[in-house]
């Protein structure tokens, strides 16, 4: 096997890279039934540590359960001309998506004690467009974590028409 193959099969097996590799993986290879709302949560709190929020300081973190068991994180990326910052939800959609994936089960957000951290209304269209029935958990400003459906929080969600597969 080639060191190249070797460290694929590692990445596919363990989710990471080993100590050193670039870029690290952003996977874990576990199956869906093993993920309870409190893990998914730790996945989205291991996201928030790479959050970059220098100017509003609320760093967030969302972990994304695929359909096939996977889980994909995103952190919020903040930048100095403040509309091209970028929610950790939608981070990990597009990570997702270019990745090939578009089924997903459940998100799980968090801002950690700075507050609530309920999906803004423009994660929760686009989460709608890969995945009308997500669940979603957050953490809320008292530390509990709250359950709901995705179509609670974006009743008469827009939908346009698709015009072929892709
Ligand atoms: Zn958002």
């Amino acid at each position: 096997m080639t060191r190249s193959a070797a460290l694929a099969r590692r990445i596919r097996d363990t989710g990471h890279a080993g100590r050193g590799a670039e870029p690290r993986a952003w996977t874990s290879g576990r199956a869906v039934r093993a993920w309870s709302a409190v893990e998914l949560m730790g996945e989205a709190e291991r996201a928030r540590t790479e959050a970059y929020a220098p100017y509003s300081r609320f760093r967030v973190g969302a972990a994304l359960l695929l359909s096939d068991g996977r889980v994909v994180r995103g952190c919020n990326v903040e930048n100095a001309s403040f509309g091209l910052s970028i929610c950790a939800q939608r981070n990990a959609v597009w990570k997702a998506v270019s990745e090939g994936v578009r089924e997903f089960v459940a998100v799980a957000v968090t801002a950690g004690r700075a507050g609530d951290a309920s999906p803004c209304g423009a994660c929760r269209q686009v989460l709608h467009e890969f995945a009308p029935g997500l669940t979603v958990y957050w953490r809320d400003a008292r530390g509990r974590i709250v359950r709901r459906r995705l179509g609670a929080l974006l009743e008469h969600a827009f939908t346009l028409k698709r015009r072929g597969s892709s």
